[in-house]
């Protein structure tokens, strides 16, 4: 896990972090009654999710929960996406994807903030952004999350 990076300590604060999630994901499992699910696969580093929503009449997500199997920084992303995700509209989690990819992909300081502090846990996911072969395990559930908002039927891939 050094990659995740180490040294100073809101560093070392943020791999602990991935690292909890990664070990004790937050709502793993299959949501039985879901109306909403979509498959991620990263081929490149063999993480494979299934998301699972669970939204109500008002397109408000009551529920999220993931299974699936990969690499410490695909499960803690998705754990994290599970958690912040919960209580809010789909629209309003649509734009969590945009702004979350960018945050993860983007290449200026300026794009570190996520904008929204449901999402502030995610900064830890961001010392990705020097491994770009990681960028796509961080941004797997997300992709997810956006295919299964729109009932795509083909798996999300990041290739
Ligand atoms: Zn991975």
């Amino acid at each position: 896990m050094n990659d995740v990076g180490n040294g100073d300590e809101l560093r070392e604060l943020y791999r602990e972090l991935i690292l909890d999630h990664a070990r004790n994901p937050r709502h793993f499992g299959k949501l039985e009654d879901a109306t909403h699910s979509a498959e991620g696969i990263n081929p490149l580093c063999g993480d494979k999710l299934k998301l699972y929503l669970r939204l109500d009449d008002a397109s408000t997500i009551t529920d999220a929960a993931f299974e699936g199997s990969g690499c410490a920084i695909s499960v803690a992303s998705a754990s994290l996406l599970t958690d912040a995700i919960d209580g809010i509209s789909a629209a309003s989690a649509d734009a969590f994807v945009d702004a979350v990819t960018a945050s993860l992909s983007g290449s200026d300081e300026d794009t570190r903030d996520i904008g929204d502090e449901r999402l502030e846990k995610l900064r830890a996911l961001q010392g990705v952004r020097e491994f770009p072969a990681r960028v796509k395990c961080a941004t797997l559930a997300w992709r997810a999350l956006r295919s299964a908002l729109r009932q795509e039927s083909a798996p999300a891939t990041t290739e």
